[in-house]
């Protein structure tokens, strides 16, 4: 580990300034970035604390005029807001299911969203791998049973690791992202960057950017929303599969339905074959079980993660059918 300055803000603006320098990264609650350093992946000259900013942490709003969220806001506070248990609740099931409870009070929604991958052989300083600005993905002929199962033809088969911005994009919810010297709004849809667009980052964020806040759009009339994962072990763990869904339900007829997966592909992904097949149903079981089928038909796994499209028709259908207050075991 090299040595680096620590620096600690205690106004966005001075974060900025703290960011002018290109090796600068920003710390929030440190559970990634430190691990990050540990691992020889990153090296930076400067640290940038922001866990210490105040006005990067609150939950402002209701579900009339949306919900504005700092990045700074932890995952456990989240998890237990009033203001997230109505339409918006997948954001605070999505918060609450992430990692352990010690976690959960220190890691921030803004660092949940940068996250780098958890790909074994990525996160091993022994592998030079494509991500790293090497030539081979070792997971493609290597150990792929947590890989991509969608998206896995370009050279990093790796998945996003982003519970929250599962959540967030079956919400429709949006970014504000600034600098020392702009400042704009991106859907986090599309604030994620996949193998074809750039082998060796995750997001757009440029040198100096930083979150600075996430906003849920109103909740459309009869919104509702939920968001289930499957873990290997269900104490804490990444997911295999994860899963949240937004809808407006008039009875049990769904409409404008929108379906994001997690770990399903190196960037959150929505699922439009699944919107599709659920779009103007009469919600039942049977109907469930078919938009997971949907989903889950231009699947292309690797050698060893067959069974995850199996776990990803199950975790649909039970998300879609828990939306809509329905037993999908009965
Ligand atoms: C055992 C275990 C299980 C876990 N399970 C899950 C899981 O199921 N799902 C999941 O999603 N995560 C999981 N995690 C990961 C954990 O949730 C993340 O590491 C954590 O959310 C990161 O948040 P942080 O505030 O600690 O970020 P940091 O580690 O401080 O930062 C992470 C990255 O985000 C950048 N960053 C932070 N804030 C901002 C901002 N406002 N603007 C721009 N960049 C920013 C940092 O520069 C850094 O690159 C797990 C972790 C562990 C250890």
């Amino acid at each position: 580990m090299n040595s680096f300055e620590y620096a600690m803000p205690k106004r966005t603006a001075d974060v900025f300034r703290a960011l002018e320098s290109s090796d600068s990264i920003i710390k929030a609650g440190g559970i990634d970035v430190l691990d990050l350093i540990k691992e020889g992946i990153a090296h930076p000259q400067r640290l940038v604390n922001i866990n210490s900013i105040d006005e990067l942490k609150y939950i402002e709003g209701n579900q009339t005029t949306g919900v504005k969220i700092g990045p700074g806001t932890t995952l456990a506070e989240l998890a237990s807001s009033e203001v997230l248990s109505g339409s918006y609740r997948a954001l605070a099931q999505a918060a609450g299911s992430t990692a352990t409870p010690q976690i959960r009070n220190s890691a921030t929604l803004g660092g949940s969203l940068c996250q780098r991958p958890r790909c074994w052989y990525f996160r091993n300083k022994d592998y030079h791998c494509t991500r790293k600005g090497g030539f081979t993905c070792f997971a493609v002929n290597g150990e792929n049973e947590n890989h991509a199962i969608f998206e896995n033809d370009f050279g990093c088969v790796m998945v996003h690791p982003s519970t929250t911005a599962v959540a967030l994009i079956a919400l429709g919810a949006k970014l504000t992202i600034a600098s020392a010297k702009s400042s704009r709004e991106i859907l986090v849809e599309d604030f994620f960057v996949t193998p074809r667009e750039n082998m060796h980052r995750e997001n757009i964020l440029e040198q100096g950017e930083i979150i600075t806040a996430i906003h849920l759009p109103p909740a459309a009339k009869n919104m509702v929303s939920y968001y289930y994962k499957q873990k290997a072990k269900q104490s804490f763990d990444w997911p295999i599969a994860e899963v949240a869904v937004s809808m407006q339900l008039d009875g049990k007829k769904c409409q404008n339905p929108r379906v994001a997966l997690g770990a399903a592909a190196p960037v959150p992904m929505r699922s439009k074959e699944a919107e599709s097949a659920l779009n103007n149903q009469e919600v039942t079981i049977d109907i469930a079980a078919s938009v997971g089928k949907e989903a889950m038909k231009k699947a292309t796994p690797l050698s060893q993660n067959k069974y995850k499209v199996h776990i990803f028709q199950a975790v649909i259908k039970r998300t879609v059918c828990w939306a809509s207050d329905i037993d999908p075991f009965a």
